[in-house]
């Protein structure tokens, strides 16, 4: 229960002067939510282009607002980053992925990694890995069924980077580069960080079918990575012939609705029972 009522402010004004209120409330909103438990996961299927089956899931948090309903990430994690609170609630999402993750394996279902998103402000805590090694052990996940995803932003740090994605690897859990292509970093990285696989912009994979330009992206990553003995996941994949198209150039999985948009959790174990295409 709540001991604070809910406030007069409404969470998204376009109104300036508010803006630090704004700000402030929906902090102190997101601590309480912590508290209170109101954050959740879904889940959304990675499916291999070969066989159509599922071989990965990548945790997304939502916020069950009592009063708003269903909040996605896109309208609390920016100000969870620039307020820290992206820390605490990233240790939760790692904490709930990997025990939900060890449930389903002992509930009998196929063990397949989850990928959890890591902002590069969680990356900038010195004791990340001690944490991560922590909740593995608590959990008593297999350290192969976790993968991190970051973007190109951690190579602002390079050297720090460098280390991290070594202890992270030593550790046995899976790197992957997510919205590849947006990043401003430099190709260098690709070949001394000990990245798994890449995960190719939805705003590529939007048009590769209507617009050669971003095909011909779309393939050069594909070539690269895989040059590279990385494993390639296009995002947002949403027509069959955007399917088709990635089948047919190699691309290694796909993530979008066309398979499944993300869901809860409990849904997981019958969208892993049916059959692959
Ligand atoms: P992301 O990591 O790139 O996650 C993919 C987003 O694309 C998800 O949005 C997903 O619902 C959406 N999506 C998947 N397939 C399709 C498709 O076919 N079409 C379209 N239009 N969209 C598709 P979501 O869940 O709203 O998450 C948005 C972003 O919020 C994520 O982008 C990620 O950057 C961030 N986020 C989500 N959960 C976490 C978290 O636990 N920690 C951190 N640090 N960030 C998170
Ligand atoms: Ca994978
Ligand atoms: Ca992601
Ligand atoms: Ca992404």
């Amino acid at each position: 229960a709540k001991e604070n009522g809910r406030n007069d402010y409404s969470f998204y004004t376009d109104d300036v002067e508010h803006d630090a209120l704004h700000k402030l409330t929906l902090q102190h909103e997101m601590m309480n939510a912590l508290q209170n438990h109101e954050f959740l996961l879904h889940y959304q299927p990675q499916y291999d282009l070969e066989s159509g089956r599922i071989v990965g899931l990548e945790a997304l948090v939502r916020w069950n607002h009592p009063v708003r309903g269903l909040v996605p990430p896109g309208e609390f994690i920016p100000a969870a980053e620039e307020s820290g609170i992206i820390v605490p609630l990233g240790d939760w999402v790692l904490q709930e992925a990997c025990r939900q993750n060890k449930e389903w394996q002992e509930a009998g279902m196929a063990p397949i990694p989850v990928s959890v998103n890591l902002s590069f402000r969680q990356f900038t805590q010195r004791n990340l890995i001690g944490k991560i090694a922590s909740v593995l052990k608590q959990t008593s996940l297999d350290p192969q069924y976790l993968e991190l995803e970051i973007t190109e932003s951690i190579t602002m740090d390079l050297d720090r980077a460098s280390l991290f994605l070594k202890e992270v690897r030593e550790l046995g859990v899976g790197i992957s580069i997510d919205d590849f292509g947006t990043g401003y970093s430099s190709f260098h990285y690709l070949r001394h960080f000990p990245i798994g696989c890449l995960k190719i912009d939805r705003s590529f994979v939007q048009d590769i079918v209507g617009n050669s330009n971003n095909a011909a992206i779309v393939s050069a990553i594909i070539d690269m990575a895989h040059n590279l003995q990385m494993d390639v996941i296009a995002e947002g994949v949403e027509t069959i012939e955007q399917v088709s198209f990635l089948r047919n150039r190699g691309c290694d999985e796909m993530q979008g609705y066309y398979g499944s948009p993300p869901v809860p959790g409990h849904r997981i174990a019958e969208l892993m029972a049916e059959p692959g295409e």
